[in-house]
């Protein structure tokens, strides 16, 4: 499985000089390839030959390691197998264009040209073929093998590595056979089927407002004038702190899941309808559910656990005891069904997704009462003590 670790680089100024102009020269061989492709629709082994040629011309890109500008053909066919992929399934796909300055922001070390320094004094370093050892702190253990560095420029100005690396291991079960049927909601971020529950992040309104108040100051900036550059650095760094915050919530909540359960069922979600460049609430939750089953996946494979995605539909109008329809408006927090099941609506949802999981009737269960994740759930949110109180087990009438 392959998983990617991201690491803030520190580049001293040449260094920083030394990675622009890489970037520069990877967006050329990009743009030419893509040129030469438009002309004569070639494969991509020949483009790759193509290169070689390109470099003849251009001497300088010498300077360059020879695999990162061997990726830019990659890169292009990866993008035309996108389109083509985008074109089939009756979508709209402008033509490939060329990648100006703002649009080119990554170049990539595939398999080898790169190697991890461990700590002298203060710093860890990464050593990029043709380019230097660049300052970074390894804050987590990279676990497999690297097979290949991206390295990354954020708009904020920011340098990162994204290390991606290739692993096999798997870390022992802490509860052999715990079921667990996950809600995700917009009160409570989760609901599952053992009476958890988690609100959703709450500090996300401060910083949306944050973010409207820099967006609008950069609406004010002229085009193209040095102020607009600036503003648009702040923009990007309220932006990126958000997205911290938001999967910090999600790694904690994930990772709770796997090493208490093996066995998850979630909801199927239907992410087709998220806009990616729109940030309102409304998008930035269901990022974060898309998020966070991608997070409970990759974090399951590695401890051994099973994710079972389950068709949504009508979770929160069936009965999950009996199986009967039981209507209810947004607004009824209370599931009560005439064979005498009473619950919060977001456990009946729950226990509705298990079941679908399993694919049979659950066993009997004893009332339980709600309570917060146990990992420091004060962290994130205040609790109102009235709704802990709610018994999520069946009262039969
Ligand atoms: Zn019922």
């Amino acid at each position: 499985m392959m998983r990617t670790f991201k690491f803030r680089l520190y580049p001293t100024k040449p260094q920083e000089q030394k990675l622009l102009w890489t970037l520069d020269k990877c967006r050329f061989v990009y743009n030419t390839l893509l040129e030469r492709w438009g002309k004569t629709k070639m494969k991509s082994t020949d483009l790759q030959h193509a290169i070689l040629e390109i470099k003849r011309q251009h001497p300088e890109l010498c300077d360059v390691y020879s695999k990162v500008l061997q990726y830019e053909n990659r890169r292009l066919f990866s993008h035309l197998r996108t389109r083509s992929g985008l074109k089939k399934n009756g979508k709209k796909a402008g033509k490939l264009r060329f990648k100006g300055r703002s649009w080119f922001k990554t170049f990539t070390y595939n398999q080898s040209g790169f190697k991890i320094i461990p700590r002298n004094i203060r710093y860890d370093s990464l050593h990029l073929s043709k380019i230097d050892q660049i300052p970074f702190i390894m804050h987590r253990k990279i676990e497999g093998t690297i097979k290949q560095i991206t390295i990354k420029k954020h708009t904020s100005g920011k340098w990162f590595a994204l290390v991606g690396a290739e692993s096999t291991a798997k870390t022992a079960l802490t509860h052999p056979k715990k079921s667990v049927g996950i809600d995700l909601g917009i009160n409570n971020f989760v609901f599952d089927s053992d009476g958890h529950r988690q609100d959703s992040q709450k500090p996300l309104g401060k910083s949306l407002k944050r973010l409207k108040r820099a967006q609008q100051r950069l609406s004010r900036t002229k085009k193209g004038s040095r102020n607009r550059k600036k503003q648009r650095k702040r923009v990007a760094r309220v932006h990126a702190k958000i997205v911290d915050q938001r999967n910090d919530f999600l790694h904690k909540v994930s990772r709770w899941y796997v090493q208490n359960y093996t066995f998850i069922a979630v909801e199927a979600l239907n992410i087709r309808g998220i806009i990616r460049s729109s940030f309102n609430a409304r998008n930035i939750m269901d990022a974060s559910w898309a998020r966070f089953v991608r997070m409970l996946e990759y974090k399951a494979e590695s401890a051994g656990a099973r994710v079972v995605k389950v068709d949504p539909r009508g979770t929160t109008q069936t009965c999950a005891e009996c199986g009967n329809k039981v209507k209810k408006e947004l607004w009824q927090r209370t599931h009560a069904c005439a064979c005498g099941f009473v619950a919060d609506r977001d456990y009946n949802s729950a226990r509705e997704i298990l079941k679908r999981a399993v694919g049979q009737d659950l066993p009997e269960f004893t009332p339980v009462e709600t309570r917060p994740l146990p990992f420091g759930a004060s962290q994130f949110v205040k609790q109102e003590p009235s709704s802990d109180k709610f018994l999520t087990g069946s009262s039969v009438l």
